[in-house]
């Protein structure tokens, strides 16, 4: 028996990668200091798996970027305008990642979405009619050329084709199948490199095989890998599949000429009901996905054991793993210095699971009649019932919006922002020298009013409608409530990739959550009595809370999501009664966790909706709620959307499909909306013109009265600098709209 792990993460575990690739972009460092200090990154990553153990080591599971980008890379599925630029290959690549405006021209990213539903975001590759599909890079072989001088068995990843195709867009007049003969042609040209390059193991990840399949996903599965199988030659190959079952393939995929496969058995709630029945062919080797990449507890040993053991009366050839990409965990227990020692005991974060990993082994091949009870799990993973929060009936939406235009007055279109203003240098040094007890509570806040003075300031003369305070208080929308309710804990460098550079540091929750006392009613008191124009309060969701925090296993998340509804509750009647008119509830992530699956999908949306329903429905009809959602695509989730009953929807916009913009269902929502105008992940400043176009695009959808005008999400990444002109432009061609209506 072996262990393996489906891949390292490769931000680094001091974020090491987020610096360097920043420090790029500033244009402090070349490219060739990027590529040497990422190849010592690399290296630092092999050695640790080799000190954890493991028999496997992985290889291009490293990125500048995102892997979904790199396999676009490496196919020459580039479109055309960044080719046009003239760039170097790696400067091409960032602008396919975050867009380009420099002398060479301008160009907007490619689309960003999340990864299943994890936390983190891939850059969409897209197909077009000029798209030559080719094999144009020899970088990942050339990092399998790193390796050399490790002795373990080496496997090399790549994006399968199936997964591939089903996550990019297709930007011309052809659909997916079109590009299947050259995509087939290309990948066989790296297989036939990998042969070149004895590679001993290349694993395609298919994780898009644990989704709904229909009849025609199934035929392209079929049609790619009979011919990607046939022409293989010696090449050794691992199907890895993860984040769930594989019910609609497996009893095909068995049948296939793969080498080994690679199945999750911590969220394939079938995994093992499909081994069992159709028994797992004994000329295969089984990655079994035991030790869970996505949370942070320690595995359940008598479960795992009996599982192995159950596996191997099958006669089954294993290696052990993890149930996904490590990445989804953070790096390591050991910079966590805070955490209660008796917490500490239960978690296991990537390097500790390696250790499960070996541990397990272990165990599984020691004398039968050890006592594995020793390390019998902390955790328990009794299944509660989900009991929903009673629900009490508001006024409708149109009474509600006659209320709140009496008592807000607003123009037609009004513009406002998401919520965050930009987290300088000065505002993020100011909450560390304070977090580090180097400042007095009292000069920390002092600091934060003058902030919030000048933001409101800034709004005021750019001639925003509806202002925020800025959140300079948050260091992110999550963290900073889970420090102040009960119930979480939160890690000193718990960090794990977002997307990019961008890393986040979801908190833990340990125990039921409950409300202390107010959070952020003082800053938004205080931001209003600098204006006469609202201000609108801003608060995370409790789902979106839930799904941006380690969860805890004993009970089902959805219970602490209501949990959280509850407390949260508080806060809505006390911003409410300091005189807040309007409160936005954030709920970025409500569609991340949403399970793949389509019959898990109801009893998930209707917690998250019930939850946002309870934490305002005691409100009064005349204070405004707002919701804002962003980075997924939620067309198939709008009846929900309305069932949030609140009066304005934000959502992400700029950088989703046109398709998405053009969606009838927009007309249905009892709310008013802003699919956002512009891109605030972009260094990129939009024209008047441009704003003017987005504008009247949303207007062909959404009737004037009902569209509100705001950039895509939270500006806490930008500066002041970039700010004032994207700001004041979104502005101006609002401004002129409205005169033309
Ligand atoms: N209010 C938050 C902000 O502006 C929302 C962030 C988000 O949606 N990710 O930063
Ligand atoms: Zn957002």
């Amino acid at each position: 028996m072996q262990t393996s792990i489906v891949a390292y993460p490769h931000i680094g575990k001091e974020r090491e990668l987020k610096y360097l690739l920043e420090k790029y972009w500033r244009k402090e460092i070349s490219a060739a200091t990027l590529e040497k200090e990422a190849a010592t990154l690399r290296q630092v990553h092999w050695q640790n798996q080799v000190d954890g153990s493991l028999d496997y080591l992985t290889i291009n599971d490293f990125s500048l970027y995102d892997t979904v980008l790199d396999t676009a890379c490496l196919f020459n599925i580039i479109p055309t305008r960044y080719r046009r630029l003239g760039l170097s290959a790696l400067d091409t690549y960032f602008a396919l990642a975050r867009g380009y405006r420099d002398e060479k021209g301008t160009v907007a990213p490619l689309a960003m979405k999340k990864w299943f539903n994890t936390n983190y975001h891939y850059i969409v590759p897209e197909f077009s009619d000029d798209c030559d599909i080719k094999l144009v890079s020899q970088t990942p072989l050339a990092q399998y050329r790193e390796t050399a001088s490790y002795q373990l068995k080496k496997k090399l990843l790549l994006l399968g084709p199936f997964t591939l195709l089903k996550l990019s867009a297709y930007n011309g007049s052809k659909g997916p199948a079109t590009y299947v003969p050259a995509l087939i042609r290309a990948y066989l040209e790296f297989f036939r490199c990998c042969q070149q390059e004895k590679v001993e193991l290349l694993q395609l990840d298919e994780p898009a095989l644990t989704l709904d399949l229909q009849q025609e996903d199934l035929n392209l599965l079929k049609k790619l890998y009979s011919e990607l199988l046939a022409g293989k030659g010696k090449l050794q190959i691992l199907l890895q599949t993860y984040f769930g079952d594989i019910r609609d393939c497996y009893d095909d995929l068995i049948k296939l000429d793969f080498d080994a496969l690679g199945l999750d058995f911590v969220e394939g709630e079938k995994t093992l009901q499909l081994v069992s029945s159709a028994p797992f062919p004994t000329d295969k080797i089984l990655f079994a996905g035991i030790v869970n990449g996505r949370n942070v507890w320690r595995n359940s040993y008598t479960a795992s054991l009996n599982l192995i053991k159950n596996l191997q009366l099958q006669g089954i050839n294993l290696v052990l793993q993890s149930s996904c990409s490590l990445q989804h965990v953070p790096y390591s227990l050991t910079g966590e210095k805070n955490l209660p020692p008796a917490l500490k005991e239960k978690l296991a974060f990537g390097e500790e699971k390696i250790r499960e990993l070996l541990l397990l082994k272990e165990l599984a091949t020691a004398d039968p009649a050890a006592d594995s009870t020793a390390v019998t799990p902390t955790v328990n993973t009794a299944k509660n019932q989900v009991k929903l929060l009673p629900l009490q009936t508001k006024a409708t939406y149109e009474q509600r919006a006659k209320l709140q235009q009496q008592c807000l007055n607003l123009p037609l279109l009004p513009t406002t922002t998401i919520g965050s203003f930009p987290q300088s240098q000065a505002v993020r040094q100011n909450r560390r020298r304070y977090n580090k007890q180097l400042l007095k509570l009292c000069d920390y806040e002092k600091f934060n009013y003058a902030e919030i003075k000048k933001c409101i300031r800034f709004q005021e003369e750019i001639g925003l409608d509806v202002l925020v305070h800025g959140e300079f208080e948050r260091n992110d929308m999550v963290e900073f409530f889970a420090q102040q309710l009960s119930g979480f804990v939160v890690t000193q460098n718990a960090w794990i990739q977002s997307y990019g550079s961008r890393c986040v540091k979801p908190p833990i929750i340990v125990d039921d959550i409950k409300y202390r006392q107010p959070m952020t009613v003082k800053w938004i008191k205080y931001a209003q009595s600098l204006t006469t124009k609202p201000v609108k309060a801003v608060l995370t969701g409790p789902t979106t809370i839930v799904n941006w925090s380690f969860n805890r296993e004993d009970i089902p998340a959805q219970n602490s999501i209501l949990q959280l509804a509850a407390a949260l509750k508080n806060e809505v009647a006390a911003l409410e009664k300091s005189g807040s008119k309007i409160i936005q509830i954030d709920e970025p992530a409500l569609r991340e966790k949403l399970p793949l699956r389509k019959v898990d999908q109801p009893s998930y949306l209707e917690t998250a909706v019930n939850a946002f329903q309870f934490l305002h429905n005691s409100c009064r009809p005349e204070t405004m709620i707002q919701t804002h959602i962003c980075y997924s695509d939620y067309t198939d989730i709008m009846p929900w959307l309305d069932k949030l009953d609140a009066d304005v929807i934000l959502l992400e916009a700029s950088r989703t499909s046109k398709s998405c913009l053009q969606n009838p269902a927009f007309l249905q929502l009892n709310a008013a909306l802003s699919l956002g105008v512009y891109d605030v992940h972009s260094e990129c400043i939009p024209s008047v013109a441009e704003l003017l176009t987005a504008i009247k695009q949303r207007l062909a959808v959404i009737p004037a009265a009902a569209l509100w005008v705001a950039p895509d999400c939270g500006l806490k990444t930008r500066t002041y600098k970039e700010l004032a002109p994207s700001l004041k432009n979104m502005v101006t061609a609002c401004r002129r709209m409205r005169q033309m209506l």
